[in-house]
């Protein structure tokens, strides 16, 4: 792994970081506890400063309006971003719809990405990716797909019942897996518009956490009429498809919560050296140290871990074993980060003004969604023992 950053990734990494310390920091104020929320009107005014300071899709090539960034570029600027909870959908680069763009980009043919991709891209619609199923449907085991799409004449008539689909309400359009015919091998991702007869959004699920608009829904699919021309990528290729979203998807998640971890431990050290307790600095009790070491090593072991996911996909190779790595530690992290900054600033840290608790709350979602841990662990150590992967 070659570890020197360009000059023009760290001129980013400084927009981002910049962006973040002016605009999305103090705008996190405005946040809609009832709502669960950011309000909408000021995510539209930050959107546009975003785009004037030139960090809006940051994760695309340039010339989609991106900066042309690499994994690792990606990995450097998101973990600036992710400081902010709000700062990611702010730069147009947060879950589902920077995964959504990635599988776009790569598997829309030139029609669907003017009808879908570009307005994405441009930020004048939403999307969410619809997968997990009530039991006994899809969840951490996909071959439980019930989902179904049935073809008809030049259409498919879709059929089924999907929850926790995040963004889903408000969103233009859905990415949604489904078997066809019946037939589990044949399973393929259709893009479906939400104004499609037959679909409806039945709840925004009420949940612990959230900040981003469109909550994660139940939604039904009764006899939904999908134009074949909406079929992303061919028939039967749903599940290559989906790992060419979910594997980089989870490792920009990664990129994400390393810098809410930081950030959560950048608010306790300023509560540790300005506190006096007992005689001294909160922040010279050994105590304290230790804790700073212990999450300080764990936050830079995920780093690396995500670099090295990073490093292996922009070399094209399988970094399936490195994704799973990644995510289960910097997702188990993330929280332990959030929780120990919660503890050094006491009960301060414990009320809404530091946001440790709105931080917390979402953290929670990390080591269940996009794979709970356990399904990354099996998948390691299936992996380590059949030889698929070295020690
Ligand atoms: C906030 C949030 C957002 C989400 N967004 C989306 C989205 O946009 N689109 C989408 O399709 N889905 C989304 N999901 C769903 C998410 O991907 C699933 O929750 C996840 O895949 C797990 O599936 P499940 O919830 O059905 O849990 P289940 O499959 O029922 O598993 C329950 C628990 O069983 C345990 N478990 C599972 N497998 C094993 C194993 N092999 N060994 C031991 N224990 C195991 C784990 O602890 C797991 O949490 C979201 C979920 C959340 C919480």
């Amino acid at each position: 792994m070659d570890f020197s950053i360009p000059e023009e990734v760290i001129t980013y990494q400084n927009i981002a970081r910049e962006f973040v310390n002016s605009i999305a920091i103090p705008a996190e104020d405005h946040y809609d506890y009832e709502k669960g929320r950011m309000p909408e009107e000021i995510i539209q005014e930050l959107r546009k400063k975003a785009k004037s300071m030139g960090i809006w899709t940051p994760h695309l090539p340039k010339s989609e309006g991106g900066l042309g960034l690499d994994m690792i570029g990606t990995a450097l600027v998101f973990s600036e971003l992710g400081r902010s909870p709000i700062a990611p959908y702010l730069c147009n680069c947060d879950a589902p719809d920077e995964g959504n763009m990635h599988l776009l980009h790569v598997a829309a043919n030139a029609e669907q990405k003017e009808r879908f991709y570009f307005p994405l891209v441009r930020g004048e619609i939403r999307s969410a990716f619809a997968m997990t199923e009530p039991p006994p449907g899809a969840g951490s085991d996909p071959s439980s797909l019930q989902t179904n799409a049935v073809k008809d004449g030049d259409d498919y008539i879709l059929n089924g019942h999907k929850w926790y689909c995040t963004g889903a309400n408000g969103a233009k359009f859905l990415i949604v897996m489904a078997k066809v015919n019946d037939s589990f091998r044949r399973t393929s991702l259709f893009l479906v518009p939400t104004d499609s007869p037959g679909y409806t959004m039945i709840q925004e699920i009420p949940v612990m956490g959230s900040h981003g608009p469109g909550g994660h829904c139940e939604l039904k699919f009764e006899n939904v009429r999908v134009p074949a021309e909406n079929v992303l990528g061919k028939i039967a290729e749903g599940f290559r498809l989906s790992q060419v979203r979910l594997g980089p998807a989870r490792l920009t998640h990664c990129m994400r919560w390393i810098g809410l971890a930081r950030r959560s431990i950048e608010i306790a050290r300023d509560y540790a050296v300005g506190r006096e307790l007992f005689g001294e600095r909160l922040a010279d009790k050994q105590g304290i140290q230790w804790m700073f070491a212990e999450i300080g090593l764990k936050i830079e072991s995920g780093f690396l871990l995500t670099l090295k996911a990073a490093d292996i996909l922009n070399r094209g190779g399988d970094a399936r074993q490195a994704i799973s790595l990644a995510k289960w530690q910097v997702s188990e992290t993330l929280q332990e980060a959030i929780d120990t900054a919660i503890q050094i600033c006491g009960s301060h840290g414990y009320s809404r003004y530091m946001k440790l608790e709105l931080f917390a709350k979402d953290a929670r979602a990390a080591r269940i969604a996009d794979g709970p841990s356990e399904v990354h662990k099996m998948v390691i150590g299936r992996n380590l023992i059949s030889g698929k992967a070295s020690f």
